[in-house]
């Protein structure tokens, strides 16, 4: 049996590729023209830059985060690292001699530190020497995503970089000699799900090419076929994956409660009527939000009154008296919608977006709101407004309410007379004013998805400076912190339906600063109401104690990794 540091849960039954990184090698040699050495190195900083967004950009296409190869970017660009890469050149070295020397003495300064944190730090460095090298030297970078299915991945470091595309590859579990459970690699082998053993040493030499293992990426247990221990994890990664669709099941039907008994609700997000079954097989204690651009989307014509409300009506039918949320409009932004006619606009996420919009476009506004009035005479349904600025922008919506109610009253149409009015919390401006909206609305939902890249400033298909785009930001979590206070305060119902809602990481966090509800895909209900009943609140407000102390978002990662 080989043992090291089980990073990443699961179990993995599969045959060893192994794959060692070629050293590199630099030839020792003087410049005389530095101009032009400094221009070569800056012309492989920009490659770099290329090449890592790219990678970066395909990282985010999983279910990992490219953020941690965005930060190589910044490492790159660090002021110290350049001036010694300068002063070095201009002693004469070559570029690659410097920025070998300039990496070897970060690797050094990490690998010497106290802090287990810090000294992983020094596997970034490692893999941005490599690569950097690579570009100076005109080596290919070694691309792992086309190993063969069933491949368990031995190597001697296990690098951001070489995770890139692993996900969609055939490999199943990774083993590598180096690294522990801080290290990037491991965060992302976390994310990406691929149960990884780190830290294992001889692991390169112990093992053959071709060879059957099982791995346990919680023990961090390693066994070939030859071993009595093989057929003992077979038969536990048989139970453990009937058994994690049997806990998931076990929650169906059940109350969403922490472990101390703490009552949280698990909405759905949805798009359409289409999704009714999903919420129906998940457990979906409603919808938290019903995105209404679907209706809009791929059409020649606009949706009329009857249809929209026929579709709101189904999904409010099929709830049963759980609430529905229906969201107006959010044209504009990354949600173009070729029957909507938008203007070309610079600056789309800052334009006529959202309610704005439909403040504009009256015609279309009135129908969908018409709609969903008729439609809430027949379930729980709430009329949710995306992207608030202004307190002005509610005011507007509720006078145009009660003027269709009125037409409605006159043409002896039912609707729901208290239905109530919410706005998304989704900009900073609403986040500023969110004491002055609650006085105003009857409830909040947070959008995160669009707080984090308004607050951040920050447009997340801009490679350049996508890696700003993080929920662990103390700027966003100290906003989202603020509104839930606020909401509770003038006591008003607040929801959390980004995407961070459904990200069990911060699930500890979301509850401590005192969210009752949340709003996910259908089919992480289940999953986050397992998660819930394991979770305490006095364990979850020791651990937003120490986040919100944090001053820097990689520490709140790393942090949350963690526990
Ligand atoms: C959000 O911004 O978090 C949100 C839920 O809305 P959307 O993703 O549709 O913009
Ligand atoms: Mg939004």
């Amino acid at each position: 049996m080989l043992k090291g540091v089980g990073v990443s849960n699961g179990i993995v039954i599969g045959k060893v590729v192994r794959f060692a990184q070629k050293p590199m090698t630099v030839t020792q040699r003087t410049v005389t023209d530095t101009d032009a050495e400094k221009r070569r190195f800056g012309n492989a900083v920009g490659e770099f830059c290329v090449r890592t967004s790219a990678l970066a950009k395909r990282m985010d296409t999983s279910a990992a985060d490219g953020q941690i190869l965005r930060g190589y970017i910044a490492m790159v660009n660090d002021p110290y690292l350049t001036e010694h890469v300068d002063k070095m050149i201009d002693g004469g070295a070559t570029a690659e001699m410097a920025i070998e020397s300039a990496c070897d003495g970060f690797i050094r300064l990490f690998t010497d530190s106290a802090d287990e944190l810090v000294r992983h730090r020094a596997a970034d460095i490692e893999d941005i020497k490599r690569r950097m090298l690579e570009i100076l030297l005109g080596v290919e970078h070694v691309d792992l995503s086309d190993l063969p299915k069933n491949t368990v991945l031995v190597t001697n470091e296990l690098t951001p970089s070489m995770t890139v595309g692993l996900e969609s590859s055939g490999v199943r579990g990774i083993i590598a000699e180096k690294g522990g459970r801080t290290s990037h690699a491991a965060i992302i082998a976390r994310s990406l799900g691929i149960p990884t053993v780190l830290g294992v040493s001889g692991a390169f030499e112990k093992l053959s090419d071709g060879e059957k293992v099982a791995l346990d990426g919680e023990t961090g247990e390693i066994y070939t076929d030859k071993e009595a221990g093989f057929k003992r994890l077979q038969e536990k990664e048989k139970t453990s994956k009937q058994d994690k669709q049997e806990l998931f099941a076990s929650f169906f039907g059940r109350s969403s409660l922490t472990a101390d008994g703490e009552k949280i609700k698990l909405l759905a997000n949805i798009d359409s009527p289409r999704d009714i079954d999903a919420l129906l097989k998940n457990d979906a204690e409603g919808v938290g939000l019903f995105r209404t651009e679907g209706f809009f989307l791929d059409r020649g014509v606009l949706p009329s009154e009857d249809e929209q409300t026929k579709a709101y009506r189904a999904v409010a039918e099929a709830m049963q008296g759980k609430e529905v949320v229906i969201r107006t409009l959010d044209v504009g932004g990354d949600k173009k919608i070729p029957t909507v006619r938008s203007e070309n606009e610079d600056n789309p996420f800052l334009g006529l977006r959202a309610i704005r919009y439909s403040i504009k476009n009256q015609g279309l506004f009135r129908t969908q709101l018409r709609a969903v009035l008729r439609a809430s005479a027949f379930g729980n349904i709430s009329l949710m407004i995306p992207l608030v600025t202004r307190v002005d922008e509610l005011i507007y919506v509720k006078n145009l309410l009660n003027r269709l109610k009125s037409e409605l009253d006159s043409e002896g149409i039912a609707y729901d007379k208290s239905i109530k009015v919410g706005v998304m919390i989704e900009t900073p401006a609403a986040a500023a004013i969110a004491d002055i909206l609650a006085r105003n609305a009857d409830f909040f939902s947070i959008g995160t998805n669009d707080l984090i890249g308004y607050t951040m400033a920050v447009d997340r298909g801009n490679a350049n400076v996508s890696y700003l785009y993080s929920a662990y930001e103390p700027a966003v979590l100290r906003q989202i912190r603020h509104i839930v206070r606020v909401a509770a305060e003038q006591g008003i119902k607040c929801s959390l339906c980004g995407e961070m809602a459904a990200d069990e990481r911060f699930l500890p966090l979301l509850l401590s600063f005192g969210l009752k509800e949340l709003s996910v895909s259908p089919q992480n209900v289940l999953p986050l109401r397992a998660r819930l009943s394991t979770l305490e609140m006095s364990r979850c407000n020791e651990i937003a104690n120490d986040v919100m102390k944090l001053e820097r978002a990689r520490r709140v990662e790393h942090y949350l990794a963690e526990v």
